[in-house]
């Protein structure tokens, strides 16, 4: 471990530190559980800021009851990857910080995206605006890092910071995969031998319909690529898929320049969502 990270549990304390800092400040929030993904994070924001800050914080008004049980939780294991990734602090708020009682307000979506009523997740979207506007709050970074695999979560996280005058800049990084395609993920330490190798095919149904649209084909039968290459694995069940301008959200037209192709599937009881996005011309 290159260093020990301080971690830090109340929010006064957290905002103390921050305000007593000389330098920048970058910024990564995550749900714990970290992999290579997060590690990307952290060590871009090393190498963009003189101090680094994590949170890790299981945000319930973000999940179901049930999935909020099920998320995997380790701190000390945690520790570890961030201080080896050269973050300084670990924010790690309990849920009684965070929405104390009398806790109420609520931020509204943006009717930015069509794609969130397709996908019936707005109050999974209010609640990581609502967790990531209070981190930032109490963490007063000058950069945050988010990845490009929650492309939802990013746009309407753009969309907050620009249009509540945030003062940090956002920043997005790729997807870390593992050789075989999988995007990495805290989801993926809950899968069964069988679920785990049957877990590529949700990248490759994505590259099916990324091939399909490059050769030439209308978005529709690219989704209809992506959805065979799904039903060939009999482990994995598709949830929902859309084949969109990345910019907008919105159905491809004819003649867009960029795509992206999102798809979350169910493997047994883990629902994984994954996406790519590429030039068409
Ligand atoms: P999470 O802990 O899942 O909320 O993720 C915390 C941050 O890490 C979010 O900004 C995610 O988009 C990002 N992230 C999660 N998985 C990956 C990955 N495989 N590659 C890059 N970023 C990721």
């Amino acid at each position: 471990m290159k260093n020990k990270p301080v971690i830090i549990r109340s929010p006064g304390a957290m905002t103390r530190w921050s305000a007593g800092l000389k330098g920048t400040l970058g910024f990564v929030p995550t749900l714990g559980a970290l992999h290579e993904g997060h590690e990307s994070l952290i060590k871009r924001a090393r190498r963009e800021n003189d101090v680094v800050a994590v949170s890790v914080f299981v945000n319930p008004l973000q999940f179901t009851p049930e999935g909020f049980k099920k998320y995997p939780r380790n701190l000390a294991a945690d520790a570890k990857t961030v201080g080896a990734a050269g973050a300084a602090v670990i924010f790690a708020p309990s849920a009684e910080r965070m929405y104390p009682a009398g806790f109420q307000s609520q931020i509204i979506l943006p009717p930015l995206f069509g794609a969130l009523k397709r996908q019936k997740l707005e109050w999974h979207y209010r609640g990581v605006l609502q967790v990531v506007l209070k981190l930032i709050q109490i963490v007063l970074p000058d950069r945050v890092y988010f990845g490009l695999k929650d492309p939802h979560q990013l746009a309407l996280i753009e969309r907050m910071a620009a249009d509540f005058n945030l003062p940090v800049e956002i920043r997005r990084c790729p997807t870390v995969r593992e050789r075989n395609g999988l995007a990495r993920s805290s989801r993926n330490t809950l899968l069964t031998a069988e679920e785990r190798a049957a877990a590529p095919v949700i990248y490759q149904a994505l590259r099916a319909a990324q091939k399909a649209l490059r050769g030439g084909e209308t978005p529709a039968r690219a989704m209809r690529a992506l959805e065979r290459t799904l039903v060939a694995e009999p482990l994995a069940r598709l949830e929902y898929a859309e084949i969109v301008d990345p910019a907008t959200f919105a159905s491809l037209r004819r003649g867009a320049r960029e795509a992206l192709v999102y798809a979350a599937v169910w493997l047994g009881e883990k629902r994984l969502a994954d996406n790519i996005r590429f030039r068409l011309k």
